[in-house]
Order: C-alpha cells, then sequence, then structure tokens
C-alpha cells in the first residue's frame, strides 16, 4: 500500500507567446490560444529513401500563407472538413 501526501512545488512551465510563419515571417505576439488560430503548426516525417528520410520537419504557418499554398498547388489538397 502507498501512502501519498500533499506536497507544494513552484513549477515553471513553458507558454507559447510569439510564433513567426516560416512562409512569410508574419510574427504573432499573444496567448496560446490566439496564435493557434492564426498560425497552425504541420509536421512531417518525409519517406524512406527521400532527402530528409530521418527527419521530422515543423513548420508554422499563417493562414495566409496557408491559403496559397493550397491555390498554388497543381494539385488540389485533399481537404476534409472535421467540424
Ligand atoms: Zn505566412
Amino acid at each position: 500500500m502507498r501512502k501519498f501526501k500533499n506536497v507544494q512545488k513552484n513549477v515553471t512551465t513553458t507558454e507559447l507567446v510569439e510564433c513567426a510563419c516560416n512562409f512569410c515571417g508574419k510574427t504573432v505576439i499573444g496567448e496560446d490560444d490566439y496564435l493557434s488560430s492564426d498560425i497552425t503548426e504541420f509536421i512531417i516525417s518525409p519517406g524512406y529513401g527521400s532527402g530528409h528520410d530521418s527527419d521530422r520537419i515543423y513548420f508554422d504557418i499563417c493562414d495566409d500563407c496557408l491559403d496559397n499554398l493550397i491555390d498554388s498547388s497543381k494539385i488540389r489538397p485533399k481537404i476534409q472538413e472535421i467540424f
């Protein structure tokens, strides 16, 4: 049997306070919720045999650049509405 007691500790956490779009450099400063509505993070892990097959690449992209990326695609990417 284990017994526990309450212990008060000072804990340091990290909060996102600034985010820049990797494509245009637009920077958004604010709280987590505000940042996540303007700039989206996407992570890719390129396939085996590609030039980055052992890499995981993190991008932050603003809504304008995301629209440009979608609109400039020769073949439109699949977009699934999730809400
Ligand atoms: Zn951008």
